[in-house]
């Protein structure tokens, strides 16, 4: 199975996608996971891109492309993969066509998920990671970490108001074109992301397995 998980920051992507992730056992690529590890090494892609991902703003279409490629070319992504993150342009959509006809692979579906403004901010203002366990929460559901109790905390560095607002309009202008571009090809499934996790889990897997 090959998935793309599409929608607005905070929609809750990452986390379906590691709960579908194990269900199917096929790989999570998230491009955001793998830029702030490339950071976090100061390796020479994360120098580049440090800059970028702290004012919110889309790294080149050409390198995300690249990480893609290898990414789904490894024989991890054999069985298939779910792209949490990518593609987030026109650019990339056209990209990852073309990679996936070369690897003669036609079966993507899309998951496109859709919560309202209002919440999407609240959702990345109160968004946490636990920095002992690594588990991400939301203040609102607690204010320690719900699986190990721990209070030492971390936010991501793009989850501040002004950043929150930057991302979620380039969201508009630059990726939610993308809906219109899947619609057309015929295989992209709609979700309302306003629900419980497992709710939502259920129903995007009932959906996508038909
Ligand atoms: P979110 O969806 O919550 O904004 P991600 O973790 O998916 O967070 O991405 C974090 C940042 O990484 C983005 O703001 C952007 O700078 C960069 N990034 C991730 N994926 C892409 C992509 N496909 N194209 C360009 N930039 C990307």
């Amino acid at each position: 199975m090959r998935l793309i998980m599409l929608g607005p920051p905070g929609a809750g992507k990452g986390t379906q996608s590691k709960l579908l992730s194990k269900k199917f056992n096929i790989p999570q690529i998230s491009t955001g996971d793998i830029l702030r590890a490339a950071r976090e090494a100061e390796s020479p892609l994360g120098l580049k891109v440090k800059e970028i991902l702290s004012r919110g703003d889309l790294v080149s279409d050409d390198i995300v492309n690249q990480l893609v490629r290898e990414k789904i070319t490894s024989p991890e992504c054999e069985n298939g993969f779910i792209l949490d993150g990518y593609p987030r342009t026109l650019g990339q959509a056209n990209t990852l066509d073309y990679f996936l006809k070369e690897m003669l692979k036609y079966d993507l579906r899309v998951v496109s998920i859709s919560v309202p403004r209002s919440i999407l901010i609240n959702r990345l203002a109160n968004r946490r990671k636990c920095n002992n366990c690594n588990t991400e929460f939301n203040l609102t559901q607690s204010i320690k970490c719900p699986n190990c109790s721990s209070e030492d905390l971390f936010q991501r560095k793009d989850d501040n108001a002004e950043t929150i607002a930057h991302r979620l309009a380039l969201y508009e202008e630059e990726t939610k074109p993308l809906i219109e571009y899947y619609e057309m090809k015929k295989n992209l499934f709609h979700f309302n992301g306003n629900e419980k996790v497992d709710i939502l889990l259920n129903k995007i897997i009932e959906k996508i397995t038909l």
